[in-house]
């Protein structure tokens, strides 16, 4: 089946296409628009276009359009699910795709309900200061590929409910769900209000530089949003960057094992590790770690990696063949650096990017599987001795993300969890974002935050009035 490009409220084909590869198989599936800087040009026009009429409009409506977006996500669940795991490889139920596209639409529904409302600095005899937020223009949006249309939801929701009109961007790997999404969404939004141009990285780079273009939202990689932040300085774009992550988990060795496997177990392998903020490195304390590295191991061989599209799959494949490299070299090398592999370890042969899920005890810092984002299923798990010594090999690592804290004792973990740098940490669990928190990088994994109302407030400009 062959997509297009959604510019000012219709589809509009192209010339040439991309094919979408379904990683399960190896074998394309569908063939995708390959949008050009013309058609980009195109779509931001009509963004333009479509800006005054959707920033003036009351904000009760532009939060029923909002929350009228939720019912369409809602009622097409099922096609959005199926083209999501076909795209991306990860499995319709469980934490795969079906709860992706949900999440999706209950995300929307609650960005609908924010409000930014005036905020009186002074309101007395003497004058009244007064904050506003205003929508800031148009928005380009940039998406990676492992949770295509979650992510999208997560740029587009707050951008529109505050009044901007949207270029959107899909990963060339996975650009299907989001213009389908795109193009069912139009039901429910004038001409112009989101636009969604898929193609090269070229047209990401188009998007951070063009002049037409107000503020970019992008989830990637650290090395691509540098590119960004640099391609939008000359036109001084508003940013908010989510990028890479590579999150210490630490295990106290007052744990719970019984409650807190799984759920270490489903932290790291969420979407096959395929997850900005998932564990990335487990530090676990001597006194504990040989029984940890056990009953993970047990619970690792009752996990199902499969095609996502067989009702039993628990896990997917890795989403392209570059990713699926980059993991099989990274376990080879900490292999031939010492590690023991107390799981999975190597490629699952056969045409699809089944990768098993893989631990790895005596890893240690300097390995690449330590210090990089691996973002894939294999897990490295360190040992310590002394819970100082843990945070500090934790904070030593230019990313800022997630991280967790694992223990009994809910006053320990605070205190420890208050001394990790990054922007999230859990207490006995891990990757749980939710609407209403704020969720961002510190260091080098981002710029800004997301979802609540500071998410909200990202996409606004602040105006003050005194009078
Ligand atoms: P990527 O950086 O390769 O690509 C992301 C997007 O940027 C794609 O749409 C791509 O086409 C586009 N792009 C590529 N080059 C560009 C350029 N020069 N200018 C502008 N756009 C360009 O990232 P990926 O491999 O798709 O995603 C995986 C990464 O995303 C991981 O590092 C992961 O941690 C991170 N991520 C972060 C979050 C977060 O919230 N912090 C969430 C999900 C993923």
């Amino acid at each position: 089946m062959t997509y297009n490009l959604i510019i000012d409220g219709a589809a509009v084909p192209t010339e040439s296409h991309l094919d979408v590869v379904n990683p399960a198989t190896g074998r394309p599936f569908a063939r995708c628009p390959a949008g050009t800087p013309a058609d980009l040009d195109r779509a931001v026009e009509a963004a333009r276009r479509a800006f005054p009429a959707w920033a003036a409009k009351p904000d009760a409506e532009r939060k029923a359009a909002v929350a009228a977006l939720a019912d369409i996500i809602e009622a097409n669940l099922p096609e959005l699910a199926e083209l999501v795991t076909r795209e991306q490889g990860k499995p319709l139920g469980g934490f795969g795709s079906q709860w992706e596209i949900g999440g999706a639409a209950a995300w929307t529904r609650f960005t609908a309900g924010l409000d930014l409302p005036v905020e009186y600095i002074q309101d007395d005899e003497q004058g009244r200061v007064a904050l506003h937020r205003k929508p800031i223009g148009v928005v380009g949006s940039i998406t990676p590929w492992n949770f295509p249309v979650m992510i999208a939801i997560w740029h587009i929701m707050p951008a529109l409910r505050a009044g901007n009109t949207v270029v959107l961007k899909p990963s060339p790997y996975t650009p299907i769900a989001t213009l389908r999404l795109a193009e069912l969404l139009q039901q429910a939004l004038p001409p112009g209000v989101l636009n969604a141009v898929a193609g090269p990285d070229e047209i990401g780079r188009a998007m951070s530089s063009h002049p037409g273009i107000d503020k970019i939202v992008f989830t990637g990689s650290t090395r691509t949003g540098k590119h960004v932040m640099a391609s939008a300085a000359d036109t001084l774009k508003r940013l908010t960057l989510e990028l890479g992550g590579n999150d210490a988990a630490i295990v106290l060795p007052d744990v719970d094992l019984d409650t807190a496997v799984e759920k270490i177990f489903w932290g790291a392998f969420l979407n096959n590790g395929q997850t900005c903020a998932a564990i990335k490195r487990l530090y676990v304390h001597d006194s504990i770690h040989d029984a940890l590295c056990e009953r993970l191991a047990a619970y690792a061989a009752t996990v199902r990696t499969g095609d996502g599209m067989a009702a039993d799959s628990q896990l997917g494949t890795i989403q392209n063949r570059m990713q699926f490299d980059r993991v099989s070299k990274l376990v080879d090398a900490a292999r031939a650096d010492g590690v023991r592999v107390l799981c999975g370890g190597a490629p699952i042969e056969g045409d699809g990017l089944f990768y098993p899920v893989t631990l790895l005890a005596d890893a240690k810092e300097g390995m690449a599987i330590v210090d990089e984002e691996q973002f894939g299923p294999a897990l490295p798990i360190l040992r310590y001795s002394d819970v100082d010594d843990a945070v500090a090999r934790a904070n030593d690592n230019p990313n800022g993300l997630g991280g967790s804290v694992w223990s009994s004792d809910p006053d320990a973990a605070l205190a420890i969890a208050s001394r990790l740098e990054c922007g999230s940490v859990w207490i006995n669990s891990h990757a749980m974002v939710r609407p209403d928190a704020p969720f961002g990088g510190v260091k080098q994994s981002g710029i800004g935050v997301e979802f609540g109302t500071l998410g909200l407030a990202e996409f606004t400009t602040v105006q003050v009035i005194h009078q």
